[in-house]
């Protein structure tokens, strides 16, 4: 039984003012079913981990270098991240993919950097719209996991996020049945590669406009563990109604 994941991620927002949604957030869902993970900005993560020392809320980083330290201004490793107390890093978000032009091989050895440091990566996989209309979804997906995720993977370091790039902060969503073609394919494309005990236990998220008009019809996907949301994230109030689409997707 794979334990479901809602993950928040506030990519560049946030200041020292709105990390008392974290308070709100550990307050709505004391006891709470699934894991609750936000990424804030890397300024902001020591104090949002000091703030939910006691809370069910995790935080996690949103990139991390590969090397564990040395002369990459601007930069944070995951050994730093983990000092900070987070348990989670992003990994391949197409933000960074797009932006930064990590690619695949990139996104790999972050991701073993992850491992290295002992924490779980949250790696982000996912389509652009062009291919998603030539039809090539499938191949996109295949090779990413292929070339992103490295040999080492287990259920326990690594949670897999469909992001289909198209999706992500546009309001558009794919169909139920989009989805579960894509989570059937990465559920059996992992049981293929690592076996049945580590492809069954590797965690797959849904990302790209989550909200709380949509998020109960997502969670009713049989491979969908969860979700990794990005503007919905940012208001406790928000995420909140996501995660109890969750935790009622478990009952
Ligand atoms: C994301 O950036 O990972 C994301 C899913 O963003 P949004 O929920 O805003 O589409």
């Amino acid at each position: 039984m794979r334990r479901k994941m809602a993950a928040g991620n506030w990519k560049m927002n946030g200041l020292r003012a709105q990390l008392g949604e974290l308070d709100d957030l550990g307050s709505a869902h004391p006891n709470a079913s699934c894991d609750i993970v936000i990424c804030p900005p890397a300024t902001l993560v020591a104090p949002a981990v000091a703030r939910t020392k006691d809370s069910t809320v995790s935080i996690g980083g949103q990139d991390c270098h590969t090397q564990v330290k040395g002369a990459h201004t601007g930069d944070v490793s995951a050994p730093m991240l983990a000092d900070a107390g987070v348990t989670y890093i992003i990994t391949g978000h197409s933000e960074r993919r797009q932006d930064h032009h990590e690619t695949d091989d990139d996104v790999s050895a972050k991701t073993q950097a992850v491992w290295a440091a002992g924490l779980t990566s949250i790696l982000c996989i996912g389509e652009s719209k062009a291919q998603r209309e030539a039809d090539e979804t499938l191949d996109v997906i295949a090779r990413q996991l292929a070339a992103s995720v490295p040999q080492d993977a287990s259920a326990d370091n690594l949670v897999i996020a469909y992001e289909p790039i198209w999706a992500i902060g546009t309001g558009l969503v794919p169909t139920p049945e989009q989805i579960d073609e894509v989570h059937k394919f990465m559920r059996a494309t992992l049981q293929d590669r690592f076996g049945d005990q580590i492809g069954n236990g590797i965690r797959l998220l849904y990302g790209g406009s989550v909200n709380a008009g949509n998020a109960s019809t997502i969670f009713t996907i049989a491979d969908v563990d969860g979700a990794l949301v990005g503007g919905a994230s940012l208001k406790s109030s928000d995420f909140s109604q996501i995660i109890s689409a969750l935790e009622h997707s478990n009952a």
